[in-house]
C-alpha cells in the first residue's frame, strides 16, 4: 500500500517537473521571438517545429507558430502549425487530434494542400479503429475516397485503401487485409508512388501479419527495398526516415520473429547488427529495445542470470526516467527470473512490488489520466474560447443585422408614411388646381362665350341696322358710307367666326397642316406685299433680308401665324418700324415680328398667348390671335414666345423645325 502511495507520488511530481519545463521553454522562445522581425519569427518557428525531435518541444513550437500565424494573417505557416499539432496527438489524444484536424481542414482545401489533408483524415480513421468503432470506420472511409475523388487526388483512394486493409486486419480478417495492402502496393509501383509510400505498406505488412513466416517473408521484401535504395546512393528515404533507421528497425524485428521461433542462432545474429547500427548512429530508443532483446535471447536460451542482469538494467532505466509500464513489466519478468534461480525470497518481494505498481497503473493510471486530463483541459479551453469568440462574432452579427433591420424598417415606414402624406398632399393638390381650373375655365368659358356674344351682336347689329336704313336712304354719299360699314362689320364677323373655327379645331385635336415644299422668301415676300398697304404712313415696314431656303410647311398656316402678328404689330405702332423676317439655324427656323409700338405689360406678357385669357383682362377684342397662333406653332412642333418692353416695343418669335 505504502509503496502504492510512493509511485503515484512519483508520478505526480514526474508530471508537474515536466509540466514546469515546458513552461520554461515556451516562455524562452516566447521571450526569444519577440525581438525578431515579423516574417523571420515564423520562419524560426516554422524550423524549429521540424528539427526537434522532442514531442512535448515540437508541441510548444507548433503552438506557437499557430499563434504567430494567426495573428500575421499567415494560411501557410498556420496550416503547417495545425498539421503538426494534429500529428502530435495522432495516437496520443484522439480528441484533441480531431479538434485540431477540424480545424485544419477548411484551410487545407483552400490552400490545395491535398496530400496532408488526407494523411489527416487517415490518422482519423486509423484513430476510430482502435477505438473500435467499426461503423464510423468504413463511413470514413467512404468519405475518404469520396473527398479523393472530388479533389482529384488519386493518393487519397490509397490511404483510404489502407486504411481499409487496417481496419480488415483489426477484425482478424488477415487474408483480405494482406490482399488490399498487396493491391495498393502494386498501384503504388504502377504510378511510381515515392519509395517512403511503398515501404509504408511493407512495414504494416510485416507489423502485423499473424504467422510468423509471412512477417519473415516481408522483412526480407522491406529488407530487399532498403538494399536497392542504398545502391542507388540513397541515405534517405524521406526526410523523417533515414534508411539506417530502418535498417535497425528490420533488424529488432528480425531478431525479436526469430526468438519467437526459437532459431537464437538467427536472432543473435540480428541483435548483434542492430546493436552495431545503433552504436555507430547514436539511435537513442534502441538502447531500451535492446536490453529487452537481450533478456530475451538470454531468457530463451536459458541463461537466466544473464537475463536477469539485462532486465535488471532494464529496471534500473525504467525508475530513473520514471517509466511506469516499462518498470512493472521489468520487475514481472524479474521476479520470474529470481524464481528460476532459486532466489525465491527476493523473487516474493519482486512481484509484491510489481504487483502494486500494476495496481496502481491499472487502478488509477495516472500519468494516462494527468496527461489526458491536460490535453482535453486545453483542448476544452481552445473550444469554449473559439465558440466564446464565434459566439461573440455571432452575437454582434445578429446586433448589427438586428439593428439594420430595425433602421430599415424605420426607413421604410417614414418613407411610407412621407409617401403617403405626399400623395395624400398631392391628390388634395391635385383636386385643389383641377377644381380651380375648372372653375376658372369655367369663368373664362362664360367670359369668352359673353364676349363672343358681344362680338358676334355688335357687327350683326351693324349689318342689319345700317343694311335697313340703307335702303331708305337716298342720299349716295351717305348710302356708301352705310355700305362700308356693313361691308367692314361683315369682315369682322367673318374673321370671327373664321377665329372660333380655328381655335375650337385647335382645342379639339382636330386641325390638320398641309404640308409641302414652300420658298420662304416667296411666302414672307407676298406677306409684305399684302399687309403694305395697311401700314400707316409713319410707320417703317421692312422684310429683312431672307436667305433663301425651302421648307417643308403648310405655306396658309404659316401665313396665318405671321399675319396674325403682323396685324399686331400695325394696330399697336403708331411711329417707328416694323420689322419682320427669319434667321436660319440649325434644327430649325427662327421667325420674328418686332415693332416700336406702346408694348405689352409685363402681366399681360405671361398670359398673352391663353386663348381666354384677354377675356379676363377686359379687352375689347376677342383676343385669339395670338392664341390661334401658339396653337399653330405647336402642331408644327414649334415654339412661340414674346419680348415686349412698354412704350418702346414689342417682338415675337417663333420657330418651325426643319425636318
Ligand atoms: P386681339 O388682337 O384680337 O385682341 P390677340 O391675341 O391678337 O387678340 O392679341 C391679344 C392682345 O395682346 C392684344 O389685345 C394686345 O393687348 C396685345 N398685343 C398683341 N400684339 C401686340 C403688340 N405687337 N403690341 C402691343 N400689344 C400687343
Amino acid at each position: 500500500m505504502r509503496k502504492g502511495v510512493i509511485v503515484i507520488c512519483c508520478l505526480i511530481i514526474g508530471f508537474v517537473n515536466l509540466m514546469s519545463q515546458n513552461k520554461v521553454l515556451e516562455d524562452s522562445v516566447r521571450t526569444l521571438i519577440k525581438g525578431m522581425p515579423a516574417a523571420e519569427r515564423l520562419t524560426y518557428l516554422d524550423q524549429h517545429m521540424y528539427e526537434n525531435v522532442s514531442n512535448f518541444n515540437r508541441l510548444i513550437y507548433a503552438r506557437l507558430l499557430y499563434e504567430e500565424s494567426l495573428r500575421q494573417r499567415n494560411e501557410q505557416t498556420e496550416a503547417d502549425a495545425l498539421f503538426m499539432l494534429a500529428k502530435h496527438f495522432y495516437a496520443n489524444s484522439n480528441d484533441s487530434m480531431r479538434y485540431w484536424i477540424k480545424k485544419a481542414e477548411p484551410l487545407y482545401r483552400k490552400l490545395g494542400r491535398h496530400e496532408e489533408l488526407c494523411r489527416m483524415k487517415g490518422w482519423d480513421i486509423y484513430a476510430m479503429d482502435s477505438e473500435g468503432k467499426g461503423e464510423e470506420v468504413l463511413r470514413a472511409i467512404d468519405n475518404l475516397k469520396t473527398l479523393s475523388r472530388e479533389l482529384a487526388f488519386p493518393e487519397g483512394l490509397e490511404m483510404a485503401d489502407m486504411a481499409l486493409a487496417n481496419f480488415y486486419f483489426s477484425n482478424t480478417m488477415f487474408k483480405e487485409g494482406e490482399e488490399l495492402y498487396l493491391n495498393v502496393l502494386k498501384r503504388m509501383e504502377e504510378r511510381d508512388a515515392p519509395i517512403i509510400k511503398r515501404y509504408t505498406v511493407v512495414r504494416h505488412l510485416f507489423n502485423r501479419m499473424p504467422e510468423v513466416d509471412s512477417r519473415l517473408a516481408y522483412l526480407k521484401k522491406a529488407e530487399d527495398m532498403l538494399k536497392t535504395c542504398k545502391e542507388q546512393g540513397m541515405t534517405y528515404l524521406d526526410p523523417e526516415s533515414p534508411i539506417i533507421d530502418l535498417e535497425y528497425t528490420l533488424h529488432r524485428n528480425y531478431c525479436r520473429e526469430y526468438v519467437n521461433v526459437y532459431d537464437l542462432q538467427e536472432a543473435w545474429n540480428h541483435l548483434h547488427m542492430a546493436q552495431q547500427i545503433a552504436d555507430a548512429n547514436n539511435i537513442s530508443r534502441a538502447q531500451s529495445e535492446l536490453l529487452h532483446l537481450y533478456y530475451m535471447c538470454h531468457r530463451y536460451a536459458g541463461e537466466y542470470d544473464k537475463a536477469l542482469e539485462y532486465i535488471e538494467k532494464t529496471e534500473k532505466r525504467s525508475r530513473q526516467r520514471n517509466i511506469m509500464p516499462s518498470l512493472s513489466n521489468a520487475l514481472k519478468n524479474k521476479s520470474f527470473l529470481l524464481n528460476e534461480l532459486g532466489r525465491s525470497h527476493e523473487a516474493y518481494h519482486t512481484l509484491q512490488e510489481h504487483i502494486a505498481l500494476q495496481d496502481s497503473i491499472n487502478n488509477n493510471d495516472f500519468h494516462r489520466v494527468l496527461a489526458e486530463l491536460r490535453t482535453k483541459h486545453e483542448v476544452e479551453k481552445l473550444e469554449i474560447e473559439s465558440q466564446q469568440a464565434e459566439l461573440k462574432a455571432e452575437q454582434n452579427r445578429l446586433r448589427l443585422s438586428f439593428m439594420y433591420v430595425c433602421g430599415l424598417i424605420l426607413v421604410v415606414v417614414l418613407f411610407v408614411l412621407a409617401y403617403m402624406v405626399y400623395v395624400n398632399n398631392r391628390k388634395e393638390k391635385k383636386i385643389k388646381a383641377a377644381k380651380e381650373k375648372a372653375e376658372e375655365i369655367d369663368n373664362l368659358k362664360t367670359t369668352f362665350l359673353s364676349h363672343i356674344n358681344n362680338e358676334i351682336r355688335n357687327p350683326l347689329n351693324a349689318i342689319v341696322g345700317f343694311s335697313d336704313i340703307l335702303i331708305d336712304e337716298e342720299d349716295q354719299d351717305t348710302r356708301q358710307q352705310y355700305a362700308k360699314i356693313v361691308e367692314e362689320n361683315n369682315e369682322l364677323l367673318q374673321q370671327l367666326i373664321a377665329d372660333v373655327l380655328d381655335i375650337s379645331k385647335i382645342e379639339s385635336n382636330s386641325m390638320t397642316l398641309f404640308l409641302s415644299e414652300q420658298d420662304l422668301p416667296t411666302i414672307l415676300g407676298d406677306i409684305y406685299d399684302d399687309m403694305k398697304p395697311w401700314v400707316s404712313n409713319r410707320v417703317e415696314f421692312v422684310l429683312d433680308p431672307c436667305s433663301p431656303l425651302g421648307l417643308r410647311v403648310d405655306k396658309n398656316r404659316l401665313t396665318q401665324i405671321i399675319l396674325n402678328l403682323l396685324r399686331n404689330a400695325i394696330k399697336f405702332t403708331e411711329q417707328g418700324s416694323i420689322h419682320f423676317g427669319y434667321t436660319v439655324e440649325n434644327e430649325q427656323v427662327r421667325f420674328y415680328v418686332t415693332d416700336t409700338g406702346i408694348g405689352i405689360p409685363e402681366d399681360l406678357q405671361i398670359v398673352i398667348f391663353d386663348r381666354f385669357a384677354q377675356m379676363a383682362q377686359g379687352k375689347r377684342k376677342t383676343g385669339l390671335g395670338l392664341a390661334i397662333a401658339k396653337g399653330l406653332v405647336v402642331l408644327m412642333g414649334g415654339d412661340i414666345h414674346v419680348e415686349s418692353t412698354l412704350n418702346r416695343g414689342t417682338t415675337f418669335f417663333f420657330t418651325i423645325p426643319r425636318a
